[in-house]
């Protein structure tokens, strides 16, 4: 060590110094630009640092924007449900009545209110009786008399009644909106007609204080349907209490007539038996004179009363047919009288149609052979027995097949038929090949003394009292009459009679 530091001079060791100190200096420049280049990073890092921040904050910033906004769309969304609910309620309470002001009544405060006005009312126009109020909420009588004040001539008012538009105040200049709001004491409000078919009947008005939050868009809708609605309902109330009316209308006119035509049927009914006992007192008093007639007459023709002249007894023998037919339109007419008054005592018994029928025809076989006339009989075997008065019944069939060959030309046919008609009655069809009936004589043929003014009418005499006869006699065996006939081509008469069960 010794020998080295005797051997170390001071010029090596300045350049030691030196060698050190410029390591020194490498060193230490090295070490500073170390530093710098980490102090850059570092800074660096720090601005992405901070920029990271910055943008943290602005998504923070706009998450708390967003659910700003989203809690109030949730409060207008809350808002429009509670609208659309409370809407539907209403349009539930007005539209299940009819009675007008029952479903003014059933709109209470709770429910304007929950639809978000302070304010309400309702004026109906009546043809009438003028305005008349319906609904009123929140308003004090001055200001509805204002109200109505304003109504002759405000414009927003006229426009509204008149035109049938609606107002939202939010759509107008506050000049426009100044008078109303001033009368009424409301900052926002939205007047929408009420309608029907026969054009603007009332008007509603909501509205809010100036406390209150402004009506919105969404009112304007909800306004919007609520009207609708009640124009609808007040026009099937109105329509209801119409019909309603008309249908007491008509009752109580039935009800009037219904007693008049009572009346009237006991007036007929009365003169319907004063006739009857008229007719069977003269019918009476005149078969009397003309059985003596008819004697008399056959006396003198007998020459009992010593040997009379041709010519006279041709005259005697007119008194005595003319006294016959008399005497055949009395009894005629007291049988009407008596089944009328129900005096003509029936004796039922079973009987076969067949029978009958065959008896009538041998009875009336002259006539049919004198006019050359088939008369056909098509009764199946199989047909039921009935159960009827037989000289009743033999009257019904005798004056329908005399009347048959009264109205048949020569050479021509008369068909009797019977069947099953149901299963308590037969049907019978007399049909003939005869002249026929119009359609106008029809209506008329069973009314008593109707004749048809024709040909044959006119040379045979008759009483038109056979059909009412005949009518009078089947009804009494609960059956029915009818006839149908074509002109010029034959007539057919049928009518029913119980089965013998
Ligand atoms: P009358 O035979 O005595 O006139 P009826 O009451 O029996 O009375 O008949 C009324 C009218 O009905 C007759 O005058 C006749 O014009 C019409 N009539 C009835 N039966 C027939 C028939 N079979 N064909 C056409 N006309 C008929």
């Amino acid at each position: 060590m010794e020998a080295f530091i005797q051997n170390l001079n001071i010029d090596t060791f300045v350049d030691w110094l030196a060698y050190i100190s410029l390591f020194s200096v490498i060193c230490l420049v090295v070490a500073l630009m170390t530093k710098i280049e980490r102090t850059k990073r570092l800074k660096r890092d720090l601005d992405k640092i901070k920029r990271s921040f910055d943008q943290l904050d602005e998504q923070a910033k706009l998450i708390v924007r967003t659910d700003l906004e989203l809690n109030k769309t949730q409060e207008e969304l809350d808002k429009k449900v509670t609208g659309l609910y409370t809407l539907q309620r209403i349009s539930h309470l007005v539209s299940t009545t009819l009675d007008e002001n029952e479903l003014f009544s059933r709109i209470k405060q709770p429910l304007i209110s929950a639809l978000g006005f302070e304010k309400a009312l309702i004026l109906i126009f009546d043809q009438q009786h003028g305005y008349a109020w319906k609904t009123t909420f929140g308003f004090s009588q001055d200001q509805l008399q204002a109200f109505l004040s304003l109504l002759k001539d405000d414009p927003l008012l006229t426009q509204v009644a008149q035109d049938g538009k609606s107002v939202n105040s939010a759509k107008m200049p506050v000049k426009d909106i100044d008078r109303l709001s001033r009368a009424l004491d409301i900052a926002s409000f939205i007047i929408n007609p009420i309608l029907t078919q026969d054009g603007v009947i009332g008007i509603m008005l909501v509205g809010n204080s100036p406390m209150a939050p402004a009506l919105t868009e969404g009112d304007q809708d909800i306004m919007s349907i609520l009207t609708t609605q009640l124009g609808q309902s007040i026009e099937n109330a109105r329509l209801f209490e119409e019909v309603f009316k008309s249908h007491q209308d008509l009752e109580r006119k039935v009800q009037l007539r219904t007693r008049e035509l009572a009346n009237a049927l006991e007036q007929v009914k009365k003169i319907s038996k004063a006739k009857s006992q008229f007719v069977s007192a003269v019918s009476h008093e005149l078969r009397t004179p003309l059985t003596s007639i008819k004697g008399y007459a056959s006396i003198l023709m007998a020459g009992t009363m010593g040997e009379i002249p041709e010519q006279i007894k041709e005259r005697l023998a007119k008194i005595n047919k003319h006294s016959d037919s008399l005497v055949q339109l009395i009894n005629n007419l007291l049988d009407i009288s008596r089944i009328e008054s129900g005096k003509l005592e029936m004796r039922f018994e079973t009987k076969d149609v067949r029978e009958i029928v065959e008896n009538i025809s041998d009875m009336l076989m002259p006539q049919t052979k004198e006019k050359q006339i088939t008369l056909a009989l098509e009764i199946p075997t199989e047909v039921a027995k009935v159960h009827v008065d037989l000289s009743q019944i033999e009257r019904v069939f005798i004056n329908l097949i005399s009347n048959a060959l009264k109205f048949t030309p020569e050479k021509g046919t008369i068909t009797v038929e019977a069947k099953d008609a149901s299963p308590e009655f037969i049907q019978v069809d007399i049909i003939d090949t005869g002249i026929g009936i119009s359609e106008a004589d029809l209506t008329h043929i069973f009314d008593e003394f109707y004749r048809v003014d024709n040909p044959i009418n006119q040379s045979l005499k008759g009483t038109g009292l056979g059909l009412p006869l005949v009518k009078y006699i089947v009804e009494a065996h609960r059956g029915t009459i009818w006839v149908t006939s074509t002109q010029n081509e034959g007539t057919c008469f049928s009518f029913t009679l119980p089965k013998a069960l």
